[in-house]
């Protein structure tokens, strides 16, 4: 079928067979369609949506445009965790070197920003040196010997990925649940692992803000992962607020590097413990998610994690240098402190209003423009502040960019007379009873 019957089928509602999809992901790793021809057909997705059994073809031929490691390349169980989206996620940072310190092999393939949310890739480039594209050889010598990678999808590795999900960007398809499947688990499967633990995320923040569409989502996913053949299962957690203290890359990267070094901010540490816990019983390394999360802390609390990460910077080519001392990756630019325009309680810290007020400053989307921007939260949620105390501190290189960005970081806070009910890091997990233990 030509590109054009095919976007005009799905336009107009019909199912598509298997050798449409393998055309369409074909063209979008080989540039055989033009560009508005990828974009009509990601809207043609989006709009009328796909049945599971073209949802599972499209994952297959995504999967299919690059190389798949076979998972005898990995000595020790291969296990990966892959986030939706959020603002303020870095657990990618901290989960893959604690994962593999506990016993793990983790070829983590991460994406860049979508939309508002923050990109491991991007994050982990303001590291001056740091390489995120590797050959499938380098990845698979650099698993081999630090026990964990974080890199890019490439011409090698998930090509059509790498096309759709700017294209995605760029054409409000982002929030498609077929899409979404297409792109994370395209990257999975090609990394040769066993089992695989999502972190579907739910709020303001995420794809999607709410709980039933975020349960819809994380259950497509495990759904897709297990019809591919891999174990896979989903945890959802709290995207209302940002996670940790800082969003922005470069912040992002010292935060992460705290908590590797038992500090940081207690719901990145919880729910990156919650998911190396998950990955250890996938991996058959632990058999109950509570041994795999003493495990983890364990490992974390040894400092056992932070040498896995230091070395994966070495290995990627990263300068060491900002890890040792307390100098870290980030440069603090200009800076404009938010402040309280009455006393109170913090009820909420709406984490989209904040993820694209570190976008204007710079910090968010792409990433390229100024790393060292970003938002640092002053007052979490829950805390008690009096009129003019500090919440939130912009920080920009470019000043202008700062006066841009009040407003909404202003809008995004709510003060209220009572304090809040925190709300749990995890909501919820989808898929651990049916799980297969990986290794088996
Ligand atoms: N992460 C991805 O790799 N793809 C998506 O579509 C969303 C999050």
């Amino acid at each position: 079928m030509a590109a054009v019957e095919i976007i005009s089928a799905k336009r107009r509602g019909q199912s598509l067979g298997r050798e449409a999809w393998l055309e369409f992901a074909d063209a979008a790793a080989n540039g055989t369609w033009s560009e508005s021809q990828l974009a009509a057909m990601l809207m043609a997705i989006a709009l009328v949506g796909l049945d599971d059994q073209e949802t599972g073809w499209l994952v297959e031929a995504m999967a299919q445009t690059g190389s798949r490691i076979p998972v005898e390349r990995f000595d020790r169980p291969a296990v990966d965790k892959h986030s939706t989206g959020g603002v303020g996620d870095k657990a990618s940072l901290v989960v893959a070197p604690l994962a593999a310190a506990c016993g793990l092999d983790v070829p983590m393939i991460s994406g860049r920003s979508l939309g508002h949310t923050g990109g491991t890739l991007d994050k982990l480039e303001s590291i001056p040196g740091f390489r995120t594209t590797l050959s499938v050889d380098e990845l698979v010598a650099s698993v081999r010997e630090v026990g964990c990678t974080i890199c890019s999808a490439s011409e090698e590795i998930a090509p059509a990925d790498s096309v759709l999900y700017s294209l995605r960007d760029l054409t409000a398809t982002v929030d498609s649940i077929p899409l979404i499947c297409g792109s994370i688990l395209s990257k999975k499967l090609s990394e040769g692992i066993r089992g695989l633990v999502l972190d579907v995320k739910c709020g303001s923040g995420a794809v999607f803000s709410n709980e039933p569409q975020s349960r819809g989502l994380a259950r497509a996913l495990v759904a897709s992962g297990e019809a591919a053949g891999l174990s896979t299962m989903a945890v959802l957690s709290d995207m209302a607020s940002p996670l940790g203290r800082t969003v922005g890359n470069a912040i992002e990267v010292d935060e992460a590097i705290d908590c590797l070094r038992g500090d940081g901010p207690d719901d990145l540490r919880e729910l990156s413990l919650q998911l190396v816990g998950r990955m250890l019983v996938s991996g058959g390394v632990c058999d109950e998610v509570e041994a795999g999360v003493g495990r983890a802390t364990e490992a974390l609390e040894a400092g056992q994690g932070m040498e896995r990460f230091e070395k994966m910077i070495l290995v990627q080519g990263g300068d060491p240098r900002v890890l040792s001392g307390s100098a870290g990756v980030a440069r603090q630019g200009n800076v404009f402190v938010v402040r309280a325009i009455r006393g109170g309680w913090i009820c909420g810290l709406d984490a989209l209003g904040i993820g694209r007020a570190a976008a204007v400053l710079g910090g968010g989307a792409g990433g390229a423009s100024d790393r060292h921007a970003g938002v640092r939260v002053l007052a979490v949620v829950g805390s008690e502040v009096a009129e003019g105390d500090g919440v939130l501190e912009l920080q920009a290189d470019d000043e202008s960019r700062l006066g841009s960005a009040v407003e909404g970081a202003l809008a995004s806070i709510t003060i209220g007379d009572e304090p809040a009910v925190s709300r749990e890091t995890v909501l919820g997990t989808i898929g651990i009873e049916s799980q297969r233990r990986a290794s088996s």
